[in-house]
């Protein structure tokens, strides 16, 4: 079977069932038909923030298919309520752009999937749409303004970095020309879209504490410069108030559920290369509020998802994880130890040996932040006895804990092990997390520390451009705010080539970003799309409904 035919294999029960589990009333919950439902953000408790186990899962570094964190959230999520846990799985909204591409579902795979699979990738409760909206409206105001013969505030068309945003694949967007047809069609100029995911506005909405936060962070949005070089914010167009009116649902976190029936909350979804990634600070406090476990997940590998989590999410909500589980897989590893991508189902304890080092260094830089590591082992079913052997041999001998995780084929039966050693790594730790950083540190220290800490390069560069936005950076008064750097999450350092635990390595920062309303700054290592295309063969093309409304063909 499919993940689809899974999915519809088990009938959900109505969410009330499921809020009832979290002691939520009927009167709290507000309804999206039968199954899914938003949480109002009074159901938010501050008191019970601290006491809750927040439980990172991450990964090593990833090949194109991803190696199952979502897959592994939602079975360990179904494990720990097997073993009598209150525990919520706490995961990102799926963009529409993959679900037509390349990628497959966002929603989970197998057995450990969230329900209902069609709706939560299909629109879901609106809000990327919500988001897209409050993105185009700023977008609006910008080109009305620039068109104003009064009120044009002196903006030069030229340095406006706000882009429209849409939810879709679409790579012939990525630039354009604005405002042709004469006097009455604008003033042209060269401008793109965002494929909403990689928007200012999920990012914002995802780091926000509450409706009045969300305002201040639209208010804030660096939009471009005038013509005497002086910044133009969002609020010097009065556009953070419309913005926030239209986010007024979208900022309430989804409760859907996974095919055990136990609580899953889905919320926000920012690409985790320019963003940081990880659902909303408000669903991961929701969870914490109405659960006593939260397992989450932030995306691609540790390199970039954890580090993201801690020293960007973590920081800025006040939380701290208990326990963080890294997750590998036989495959990826086979892959890092120079097993063609074709070939990684064919048993090869050879090349799975040369490429534990990339495990290695995923342990050795999550160790950093002083949180306990459990490594789940993602079972495929090409995985061999003799490859399982080896990876749970080597990470025993050095004392990490380590289960193999068979969600995709069990659901949570297949993860109550997992959830066993999770518990018990929770449990011991008392501690806080340690950053990677100081927000006091300049920018390039910042950037330094982390291509060190976490990366393992040597050095880092910086292109003449980026030299001379570090200048901007500092005269907007942005350069105390946290780093979310960008740059490919198919190796560890900045060249995508190097697999396995490359050594030695510079990291180059070619520009920079501003986020001033997400709060942080993204220097850019590499080439980053923020509009990706379709592949030759989209999956839409598969994808069909028939006379009763039945999907098929969505993975
Ligand atoms: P990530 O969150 O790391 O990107 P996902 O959990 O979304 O990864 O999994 C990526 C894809 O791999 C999904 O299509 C999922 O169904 C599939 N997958 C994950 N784990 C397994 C497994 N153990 N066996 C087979 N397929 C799996
Ligand atoms: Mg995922």
């Amino acid at each position: 079977m499919n993940d689809l035919q899974i999915a519809n294999s088990v009938a959900p029960w109505p969410i009330q069932d499921i809020a009832d589990q979290l002691h939520i009333s009927r009167g709290e919950l507000e309804f999206y038909g039968k199954y899914k439902a938003k949480l109002p953000l009074d159901l938010i408790d501050e008191e019970k923030l601290q006491q809750g186990n927040l439980i990172l899962v991450t990964a090593i570094t990833p090949t194109p298919a991803g190696e199952g964190k979502t897959t592994v959230t939602i079975g360990l999520n179904d494990g720990l309520n097997r073993i009598g846990k209150s525990s919520i799985a706490v995961i990102r909204e799926p963009s529409l752009g993959p679900v037509f591409g390349i990628k497959g579902g966002a929603a989970g795979g197998g057995w450990s999937q969230v329900i209902p699979m069609e709706d939560i990738n299909l629109h879901f409760t609106g809000d990327f749409h919500a988001i897209e909206k409050a993105n185009n409206l700023l977008s609006a105001l910008i080109d009305n303004t620039i068109q104003s013969k009064t009120r044009n505030l002196g903006i030069d068309p030229r340095t406006v970095l706000w882009k429209r945003a849409m939810d879709m694949n679409d790579r012939s967007l990525r630039n354009i020309i604005i405002g042709l047809g004469g006097k009455n069609g604008g003033i042209p100029r060269e401008t793109g879209f965002n494929i909403t995911a990689a928007s200012e506005v999920m990012a914002i909405l995802c780091m926000s504490k509450d409706l009045e936060d969300l305002k201040d962070r639209f208010a804030r949005i660096y939009i471009g410069d005038r013509f005497d070089g002086s910044p133009v914010f969002a609020r010097d167009l009065n556009a953070q108030g419309a913005m926030a009116t239209l986010m007024k649902e979208a900022i309430k976190p989804n409760l859907v559920q996974t095919l055990g029936h136990h609580p899953a909350i889905i919320h926000g979804g920012p690409f985790a290369n320019i963003a940081q990634g990880t659902n909303s600070i408000l669903a991961t406090k929701m969870g914490l509020s109405l659960g006593d476990y939260v397992v989450t997940e932030a995306g691609f590998g540790s390199d970039l998802g954890a580090e993201k989590f801690f020293n960007i999410k973590s920081r800025a909500a006040g939380l701290s994880p208990k326990a963080v589980v890294l997750v590998a897989t036989i495959r990826a590893l086979k892959y890092h130890g120079g097993k063609p991508l074709k070939e990684l189902t064919s048993e090869d304890v050879e090349a799975l040996e040369k490429g534990l080092p990339n495990l290695q260094h995923h342990l050795d830089s999550l160790r950093s932040f002083g949180v306990p590591v459990v490594v789940a082992v993602n079972v495929f079913s090409s995985d061999s006895e003799a490859e399982k052997k080896l990876i749970l041999d080597y990470c025993q001998k050095q004392g990490v804990p380590v289960a193999l995780s068979e969600g995709w084929a069990r659901g949570g039966e297949g993860c109550q092990d997992l959830g066993e050693l999770v518990v018990e790594a929770a449990e011991s730790y008392q501690n806080r997390f340690t950053p990677t950083y100081q927000l006091e540190d300049s920018v390039e220290e910042k950037i330094r520390k982390v291509a060190q800490t976490i990366y393992g390069a040597s050095v880092v560069e910086f292109s003449p451009v980026a030299k001379s936005q570090l200048k901007k950076i500092e005269k907007l008064g942005l350069s105390q705010l946290p780093i979310c750097i960008a740059k490919t999450q198919k190796s560890i350092s900045d060249n995508e080539k190097l697999i396995g635990r490359p050594r030695d390595f510079k990291i180059t920062i070619r520009e920079f970003e501003i986020a001033a309303g997400a709060g942080f700054v993204i220097p850019i290592a590499g080439e980053i799309l923020r509009m990706p295309g379709l592949p030759e063969v989209p999956s839409a093309e598969s994808v069909d409904i028939d006379a009763e409304g039945r999907i098929s063909g969505l993975f």
